[in-house]
This record gives structure tokens, C-alpha cells and sequence, in this order.
């Protein structure tokens, strides 16, 4: 006996339904989005009994075309796409040209439509796998759906269905961020005869945000906006005096369709942290642009979850963006008549005023590109200073100077390594508050649990030479400070680096630990060899070098200079 049969097409459509309709929200979310997709700039959604008995999505878009009424509920029938290799640019909300055929499989649904320079509109009804008859109406331009007795024909979706009050809160969320995503349309929601809300689509999202949300919340706004790495985020968020009791009002868009998204709402929430009351939410509307490559849109069939491929960049741009945003009202305050470059002007400082007045270090980056300095012979004599003559500079790495009747070699990252190393220990022993680089951009670092084990039991450590790190949950650290010396450095990296070092260290005496500690953060930090400096810098290095008690080796105890008394070189002279 056979047993495998091909399925009819009703049983088909009604799989696809079960991933696509969820129920009367997916149904209404749909719709709009296919009025959205035929350039309407006024949607109308009214619907009756949380939408199980009827729903209407009526448009002023572009119409469907006589020949194409029947075909649009085809499964796999789209305008949208031609072919597989369209799927990457799809910019349109729908594609998979599922929709109308699912939704015409489990209810009845009557479509009715008329395109702007045609005469005649037509009238189509679907029901189950029986179509209707294609006739001739009067109607209005612009496309108008009505969808009776959802899951009429499959009881046990129907019985899952909530109440009527909660399914028209699916709804009205659905409408409501459709609206937010679209700005240019207006768009109205009719809950049994009566009005919900209206959109004006005007654009503003000011605007919209008071129709939607009323008048407390739309007078305290902070616009946000802002890119890092081929990334966007626009939008709004409420200021500090917005607290909500739930998680609901952070709404987010990805490439303009709404996402729900932990890595996003915890960037907001981080960027909160201190400005809200413990256990009370942001309001927040946001919408990131990423390129498409880098998100997985299509793990989920209605679109709604998405994955990104990097989710450490993503939590560091909206973090960073609402702090920014944040900060910015700070400075505004209430005082209207500064403009908003002053005030960037004012935040740039507050940024910068971050980084310590390390110049040495500073030079790193840009040292990395000039070229060879040249450097003439040169007496430096000043007060309290060392008297020395600078002969230059070889291999990018070792400084030559000479000192009365003495020639010194000092390697530059050796002897580098040896003053940071001095100073975090003093400041380190000092019990004083560490010199700390906050980070533009904290950093949320994946580790093993046994790795993040090892930081806990030496998180002292790491915060008295300068890391600001917590325990991020899910085995990640987040790391939002480091040692200031570091500042210019990777923070990853030199984070990294250190906490490879202390698993290597890690049986020692506390004492021992701590000194190897401060080491490697100091050697991490350190001028590389290769990098050149300048004759300044040169200058600051052997000044304080000399200040330190014995300047001659690095604290892994190789030589950070080389010698040659002048009889030494003469003996040699007299060799040859
Ligand atoms: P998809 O949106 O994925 O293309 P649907 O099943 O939702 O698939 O819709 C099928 C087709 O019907 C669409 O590609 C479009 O051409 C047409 N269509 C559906 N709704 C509308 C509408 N409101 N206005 C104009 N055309 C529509
Ligand atoms: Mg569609």
C-alpha cells in the first residue's frame, strides 16, 4: 500500500498558516504590511471581537490589477520577488507570498479592489479551498481586505485564541508599531465601532508619539542619533523623568521592521542604568541600520526575532547612543536658547577631559604612521632635569644619549615598561582610587566559566590597577573601564592579555600575583619597539627613566639600558 501522498494544496496553505497566522495580530500585521508594500499613505484597520470574527484592512495604495486578484492567493504568488537572488535585497515587508493564501485557508476572506487609473473594481471571496467568482464593484482606489471567522475550519487554533480584550492588545500593538515605522502614513485602528488611535502621518515622530502615547510623554523626549561602524540608530527615548512599570514601551526596529531583541533592549536598559528608579523601564523607540549580511532575519517565519552576527557591536552602539543622548539633555537642561552644537562641543570636552594627560602614550597611534624622525644632536640642560645629549635614535628602538663620559643604549619599550610598571604600583600600594579610562564603548567579552571564575576571585586585583568590570550574566564580562595608562590600547586585548598571564600565575602568593599583575599591565601598555617618538617624548621617557631608583632594568629584570663607559670604547678602538 502507498504510503506517501502528496498534500492537497488547502492542507498546504493550512501548514503555512499555522507558522505565519498565530492569530487575529498576524492576520491584521499582514495585511498592512502588504498595504504598506502598494505605497498607501492612509490604512485603515477596524476590527470586531479581538478579530476573530472580522477584521477589514483598507488602503489607498496601488490596487491589484483584474488578472492578478486570483492569483494573489496562490501560495508562493508575489509581485515582490522574481528569483532566489532577490531574497538578499528584498527591501519590500512582505515576499514570501504566503500571506493572503494562509489567511484564505482557515477563514473567509473577501478582497475587493481598484486601481487608481482603471474604472472598474472587482470583488474576489475565498473561503477554505473554495474560491468565488471574480465580480465587477463600485469601490474606491486603493485596496479593501475583510477576513471573517479566522480558524473557522481548524478548532484547535481556534480554542487557543485568548479572550477578545487580549487579542485586540496583540492588535493594537502590531498597529501601533507599523505606524511608528511608517511616519509618512496615517493610520487609524477601530475597535468595535469605536476609534483607538489615528496617526496624522506627518512624518514627525514628536508627532506620532503623542498620538500614540499622549501628551506627558511626547513633551519628554530625547532624540537619539547616532553611527558607529557602518551602523545607525535613530530614533527617540523618554528622559529620566519617563520610569515605566514594564518592559513593553521599549520598542525596537531593525532596518525598519519591529524586532524583538534581548542584546537591544539591554544596551537601553545599561544606558538607563542610575538615570531610572531600580525596577522601573525606559521608553524608547529605536531603529537600527545594519547591513543585512549581518543579521539572520529568517530565523523565525513571521520575522519578529532576529540574530546578529555581531551581537558585542550592536549592544556597544545603542548603549552608546542613549548614553549620549542622555548626557546631552544633561547639559541642555532646561536652557532652550543654547544650540545643539554647543552642546556637542561641551560633551566632545567632557569625553576628552577622560583621558589622562599621558602624552607619551598619546603619540602611540600616530607615531604608528610617520615616518623616521630626524633627530640632530642636542644638549638638554634644564633644572632638576637630567643633563644628557640626545644622539638619536636607532632602529626605531633604542635611544642613545650620552652622560659625562658615559654612552647609553635604552631600550625604549623596556624602559617604557619599567615607568608604568612604577607607577600602578604606586598607585596600586597607595590605597588611592586607580587612574581609570572609562570606555567610550564598553566592552561585553564572552569567556569560559571557569575563566570568569579566576576574575571574581581576583576582581580586587583588577579594579585596584584600574579595570572596571561586573559580571555581565550568561558567562560575559562587561568591561567599562580600564587601567588609564591603557587607554589607548584595545581594551579586549590588553583585558585579554593580562587575564591569560594570571591563569598561568594564578598557585602564587597573593603578593606574587599582584606584582606580576601590575607587570604584564605595564609591559601591555608599554611604547612598542618600532614605534617612533618624538624627540619630546624621547625627552619624557629618560627624564623619569632616571627618576626612578634603579632605572637600568625592566620589571621582568632584563636591562633597559646598555652602558659603555668612554675608556671601554677607547680599550676597544685600541683592539682594532
Ligand atoms: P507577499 O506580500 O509576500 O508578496 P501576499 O500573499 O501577502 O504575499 O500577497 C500576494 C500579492 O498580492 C502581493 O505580492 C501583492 O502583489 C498583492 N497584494 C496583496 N495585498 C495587496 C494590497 N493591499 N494592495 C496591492 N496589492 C496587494
Ligand atoms: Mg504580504
Amino acid at each position: 500500500m502507498k504510503t506517501i501522498v502528496l498534500l492537497d494544496d488547502l492542507t498546504i496553505n493550512q501548514i503555512a498558516a499555522g507558522e505565519v497566522i498565530e492569530g487575529p495580530a498576524s492576520v491584521v500585521k499582514e495585511l498592512v504590511e502588504n498595504a504598506i508594500d502598494a505605497n498607501s499613505t492612509r490604512i485603515e484597520i477596524e476590527v470586531k471581537n479581538g478579530g476573530k470574527t472580522f477584521i477589514r484592512v483598507s488602503d489607498n495604495g496601488k490596487g491589484i490589477d483584474y488578472d492578478d486578484i486570483d492569483i494573489a492567493f496562490e501560495r508562493h504568488a508575489t509581485s515582490k520577488i522574481r528569483s532566489s537572488q532577490d531574497l538578499s535585497k528584498v527591501l519590500t515587508m512582505g515576499f514570501r507570498g504566503e500571506a493572503l493564501a494562509s489567511i484564505a485557508s482557515i477563514s473567509e476572506v473577501t478582497l475587493s479592489s481598484k486601481k487608481e487609473n482603471s474604472n472598474q473594481g472587482y470583488t474576489y471571496t475565498v473561503k477554505g479551498n473554495k474560491k468565488g467568482i471574480i465580480e465587477e464593484c463600485q469601490c474606491q482606489n486603493g485596496t479593501n481586505i475583510v477576513v471573517k471567522d479566522l480558524f473557522y475550519n481548524v478548532p484547535v487554533r481556534y480554542k487557543f485564541l485568548k479572550n477578545d480584550n487580549s487579542e485586540f492588545q496583540k492588535i493594537k500593538k502590531v498597529v501601533i508599531r507599523l505606524s511608528l515605522a511608517n511616519l509618512n502614513i496615517s493610520f487609524k485602528l477601530i475597535n468595535e465601532g469605536k476609534l483607538v488611535l489615528k496617526t496624522s502621518g506627518n512624518t514627525k515622530m514628536q508627532d506620532a508619539v503623542y498620538e500614540l502615547f499622549g501628551k506627558d510623554i511626547a513633551r519628554n523626549l530625547i532624540e537619539v542619533n547616532f553611527s558607529y561602524q557602518n551602523m545607525e540608530i535613530k530614533g527617540v527615548v523618554g528622559n529620566s523623568r519617563i520610569e515605566m512599570p514594564y518592559r513593553k514601551n521599549e520598542i525596537f526596529f531593525v532596518n525598519n521592521r519591529s524586532v524583538e531583541n534581548e542584546i537591544l533592549s539591554n544596551g537601553v536598559e545599561q544606558a538607563f542604568k542610575g538615570a531610572l528608579k531600580i525596577g522601573k523601564f525606559p521608553f524608547a523607540i529605536l531603529n537600527l541600520e545594519i547591513s543585512p549580511q549581518l543579521i539572520d532575519m529568517n530565523i523565525h517565519p513571521t520575522k519578529k526575532e532576529i540574530k546578529f552576527q555581531n551581537e558585542e557591536d550592536v549592544f556597544k552602539i545603542v548603549y552608546q547612543a542613549v548614553k549620549e543622548a542622555l548626557l546631552k539633555e544633561e547639559f541642555l537642561g532646561k536652557d532652550e536658547t543654547r544650540n545643539s552644537e554647543e552642546i556637542r562641543q561641551e560633551y566632545v570636552q567632557k569625553q576628552e577631559s577622560y583621558l589622562p594627560a599621558n602624552y607619551l602614550l598619546k603619540r602611540i597611534q600616530k607615531s604608528k604612521e610617520e615616518k623616521s624622525l630626524e633627530i640632530k644632536p642636542q644638549i638638554v640642560n634644564t633644572k632638576n632635569k637630567l643633563d644628557y645629549k640626545l644622539i638619536g635614535v636607532v632602529f626605531k628602538t633604542f635611544i642613545i644619549i650620552e652622560i659625562n663620559d658615559e654612552l647609553y643604549f635604552i631600550d625604549q619599550h623596556a624602559a617604557h615598561e619599567r615607568v608604568l610598571y612604577e607607577q600602578v604600583k604606586d598607585s596600586y600600594n597607595s590605597g588611592k582610587k586607580p587612574e581609570t579610562q572609562m570606555l567610550i564603548l564598553p566592552t561585553v567579552l564572552p569567556l569560559k566559566p571557569a575563566e570568569i571564575e579566576l576574575i571574581k576571585d581576583n576582581i580586587e586585583i583588577f579594579e585596584k590597577v584600574g579595570f572596571q568590570i561586573e559580571d555581565f550574566g550568561n558567562n560575559t564580562i562587561k568591561i567599562s573601564g580600564v587601567p588609564s595608562i591603557a587607554y589607548n590600547l584595545d581594551s579586549t586585548t590588553i583585558f585579554q592579555d593580562t587575564l591569560k598571564e594570571l591563569t598561568s600565575f594564578a598557585r602564587t602568593t597573593k603578593q606574587e600575583i599582584e606584582n606580576k599583575f601590575i607587570a604584564t599591565v605595564a609591559c601591555k601598555a608599554a611604547v612598542k619597539a618600532g614605534m617612533v617618538l618624538t624627540q619630546k617624548e624621547i625627552d619624557t621617557l629618560i627624564q623619569e627613566l632616571w627618576s626612578l631608583p634603579n632605572p637600568y632594568t625592566c620589571p621582568h629584570g632584563r636591562p633597559t639600558t646598555i652602558k659603555y663607559e668612554k675608556e671601554e670604547l677607547e680599550k676597544m678602538k685600541l683592539r682594532k
